[in-house]
């Protein structure tokens, strides 16, 4: 006999009450075993911010158990309870709900497996007393009635703008107005934490402006949304830079987010409890003392041009991807271009559309998915039009990709990735074929593992396989040994004439872009900033289970770390700032398994 779709879902809801009665009366009593008893041998239970103050992940009910016993009596959790009917397929139960702390509201998702939590992901989503002036909070806009003393909004924010880091110092300086910084700035101002942004680009969006000319996002408009204010309905599924970059100009004015345009930073050292950060900010030099200092500096910030001997002598042009001026002057010029991921492909293809001779050198092998494939079998049922006619809304797709542990995330994405290479065999076929160099990360795992471990090493395919594949784009293989005056000249010995060199060749470490500013010690003592330390190829381990540095406090009290594609950056925005007001609230904030430091580099 079959269960009615009704008898399951309240047989799951049922087993999901069960678990977290069981799971409250544990807590409530302080007994760390009896919670912990509650989890499967295998399982995970992640924590941003709300029991840890900190974004942690534990395993299995020896790490839940330590966990509860450092936290219980700070946090004094209380009323778990589901927000909505669970469900249950292939054997696992999944539950969205909410809880309290001491100082906040929290919510998240737990999977239950044969009674037993699998996984569990809990979130500070508010602190109390503190909540975000939305709907029935939000402000009035005006003051009604007649008053000599009236200041208008407009005078306000003028006002604002000539006190805020000479008469009255930020709580928060972020560094960098990227789009990092700019969400950043957003979910601070909600917060009524006074903050400053410095960029050294002039204007919000100069950062993807500068960009080769012919770059759009990569990652389709649902995955891509900023905090509190969507893409429009008619939004294009791949923002061209230039578009993306007038939005971020847009969404820091309306959003009055104080950011400081042709303003470098030069330094930040430690005063008292503070910082003394200079910056130029347009010729000036202005001394800011904020408490907290945040880093958003990207990761595609600081080019990484190869020493190739016999660079001084080459006479055509050279330059690295980022500073690309576009195809154009390169029309029946010859272009070499060293790289053979993201921004080597975009380039190979611009310029082959404006009529260069184009050769790639492709150096090591690269993962290559088309992003048609990763759009309908990597993304879609969380982030797609089809995901939100199924009720789907970008926070809880955020909240289900954060709930799924990174010790584990390889073995779900795998399956995808082989399914993706079953519907392109014959494009991937036809790659191999012309010679280039394919790979799907070191345990088959794809795309988005890559850019977690070590942000680099892959193309998601907007047209230019093709070129490869036909030999439209010419490819060359092999390291680069020398340029002479008119040719790129690889270590086999093969010679490419070049009017034109492109350096994709990537870009450092946001470790090292950090020591500029706060000088080798202090990055040092900080150490390592992105990866999760799996062992592959630059991500070095000992395995820390989160993105090392991210988000999260640090080894050097006020310095944080924040940044990420627009998704990641639009979630754990949130997070960080909530860290970051609870400081300036004075609100105990007792930090569970501060990570341990590894790899300056
Ligand atoms: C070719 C290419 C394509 C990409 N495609 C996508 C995509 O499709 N989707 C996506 O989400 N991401 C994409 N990315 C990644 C993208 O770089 C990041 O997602 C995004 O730029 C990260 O934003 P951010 O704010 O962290 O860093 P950035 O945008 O790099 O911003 C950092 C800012 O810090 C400023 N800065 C640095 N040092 C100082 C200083 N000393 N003083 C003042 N200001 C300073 C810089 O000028 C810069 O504006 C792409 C990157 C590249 C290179």
């Amino acid at each position: 006999m079959t269960q009615s779709v009704d008898q399951v879902a309240s047989a799951a809801a049922s087993a999901v009450n069960e678990w977290l009665t069981a799971f409250q009366q544990a807590l409530t009593v302080r007994d760390a075993d009896a919670a912990a008893a509650l989890f499967a041998d295998e399982s995970y239970w992640r924590d941003i911010v709300s029991f840890t103050w900190n974004i942690a992940t534990v395993e299995g009910g020896a790490g839940v158990a330590e966990l509860l016993r450092a936290t219980l009596d700070q946090v004094d959790p209380t009323g778990f309870r589901v927000t909505e009917e669970p469900a249950e397929a292939d054997g696992v139960i999944t539950a969205w709900i909410a809880f309290e702390t001491e100082a906040g509201r929290g919510s998240g998702l737990l999977r239950l497996v044969g009674g037993k939590a699998f996984t569990l992901l809990t979130t500070l989503d508010e602190l109390k007393g503190h909540e975000e002036p939305v709907n029935d909070r939000r402000p009035n806009g005006v003051r009604h009635g007649a008053f000599r003393d009236r200041v208008t909004w407009a005078e306000s924010r003028a006002r604002e703008a000539t006190e805020l880091g000479y008469t009255v110092q930020p709580e928060v300086l972020i560094i960098g107005g990227g789009q990092g910084g700019i969400a950043l700035g957003a979910r601070l101002r909600q917060l009524g934490v006074p903050a400053i942004i410095v960029e050294r680009n002039e204007r919000p969006g100069d950062s993807w402006r500068k960009r080769y000319k012919s770059l759009a996002l990569h990652d389709p408009v649902w995955y891509d949304h900023l905090p509190y204010l969507p893409f429009p309905a008619s939004w294009p599924v791949f923002s061209p830079k230039d578009k993306i970059g007038d939005w971020l100009e847009m969404y820091a004015k309306v959003m009055e987010l104080n950011y400081w345009g042709s303003t470098t930073c030069k330094s930040a050292v430690r005063e008292g409890d503070g910082w003394a950060v200079v910056v130029d900010r347009d010729g000036e030099e202005v001394t800011l003392r904020p408490r907290q200092l945040v880093l958003a500096l990207g990761a595609s910030g600081l080019p990484v041009v190869p020493d190739f001997p016999g660079r001084e002598k080459f006479r055509g042009d050279q330059h690295h991807s980022s500073a690309h001026p576009g195809p154009d002057q390169y029309k029946g010029k010859k272009a070499v271009v060293v790289g053979s991921n993201n921004s080597a492909h975009d380039i190979c293809a611009a310029l082959w559309e404006a009529g260069a001779d184009v050769t790639m050198v492709q150096r090591s092998s690269t993962h290559v998915v088309r992003s048609d494939s990763l759009m309908d079998l990597g993304l879609s049922d969380l982030y797609s039009e089809r995901a939100l006619a199924a009720g789907m809304t970008t926070f809880k797709a955020d909240t289900i990709f954060a709930s799924l542990p990174f010790r584990i995330l390889h073995t779900l994405q795998t399956p995808v990735y082989n399914a993706i290479r079953e519907r392109d065999a014959e494009f991937y076929r036809r790659l191999e074929q012309a010679g280039f160099d394919l790979d799907f990360g070191e345990d088959d795992s794809g795309l988005f593992l890559k850019y977690l471990r070590r942000g680099s090493g892959y193309y998601i395919d907007v047209g230019a396989c093709e070129l490869v594949a036909n030999g439209a784009v010419k490819l060359a293989k092999g390291q680069v040994a020398e340029l002479t005056e008119d040719e790129v000249v690889l270590g086999d010995g093969t010679r490419l004439p070049a009017d034109l060199v492109v350096y994709a060749t990537g870009y450092g470490s946001m470790n090292q872009l950090a020591a500029g500013i706060i000088g080798q010690d202090m990055a040092d003592k900080v150490g390592k900033v992105w990866g999760l330390g799996s062992g592959t190829t630059k991500d070095p381990g000992p395995w820390e289970g989160e993105l090392r540095n991210m988000w999260k406090p640090t080894a050097q009290e006020g310095l944080w770390f924040h940044g990420g594609n627009l998704a990641l950056s639009r979630y754990y925005s949130l997070y960080l700032a909530l860290q970051l007001k609870a400081r300036m609230e004075g609100m105990p904030t007792p930090v569970f398994r501060r990570a341990e430091v590894h790899h300056a580099e």
